[in-house]
């Protein structure tokens, strides 16, 4: 109906779109499907099929609120090169550093310590350098508290997830009739 799919997304010049937040109605039922489509439509632009599971996520610090208090704010800039937004947050030692567009300052890290998990601020999408791949912040529980965390000091609010809705999808259907050549 509406999406629209035929976008160029050559230009990074997006700025500040998603700041339609009407305060004044906090139902807590009621955003979620409008939420959702933003969610969809960033997803959408970039994605290339994150993996559902990663085997350094081991080394991800325990999740408690001491370690959840230490995610900085999202614009927080490069602590190397100060370049001041979209950044990426260690998620093992919460260390800010710039893309690898920037200065590979995040990159670096991950040369020089392994520290190899990754939240992006610009989308909150997390990489795995050691796995060169996006990780399924949706299906990873381990990833989720310190998603919501960058979550919710971006945009103010919890992120809407939708495993249930995947679920649902893909049980329920389990004919196993005949041969269906
Ligand atoms: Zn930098
Ligand atoms: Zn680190
Ligand atoms: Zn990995």
């Amino acid at each position: 109906m509406s999406t629209a799919g035929g976008e160029d997304s050559s230009s990074s010049s997006r700025k500040g779109k998603e700041k339609q937040g009407e305060s004044g109605r906090e139902e807590g039922a009621e955003w979620v499907g409008e939420v959702d489509l933003g969610d969809l439509c960033g997803a959408a632009a970039g994605w290339v099929e994150a993996r559902t599971s990663c085997p350094h996520l081991g080394s991800l610090p325990p999740a408690g609120a001491a370690d959840l208090e230490r995610v900085p704010p999202p614009d927080s800039p490069c602590s190397r090169c100060h370049h001041p937004a979209e950044n990426w947050l260690c998620l093992i030692c919460k260390d800010v550093l710039c893309s690898r567009f920037i200065n590979k300052h995040m990159l670096r890290h991950y040369q020089e310590t392994g520290h190899c998990l990754a939240l992006s601020f610009s989308d909150l999408s997390v990489w795995c350098f050691a796995c060169d791949s996006y990780l399924d912040v949706q299906a990873i529980l381990e990833l989720r508290p310190v998603y919501e965390v960058a979550h919710l000091l971006k945009f103010g609010e919890r992120p809407p997830f939708r495993s249930l809705e995947v679920l649902d999808l893909s049980t329920g259907e389990n004919r196993s009739s005949s041969s269906g050549s």
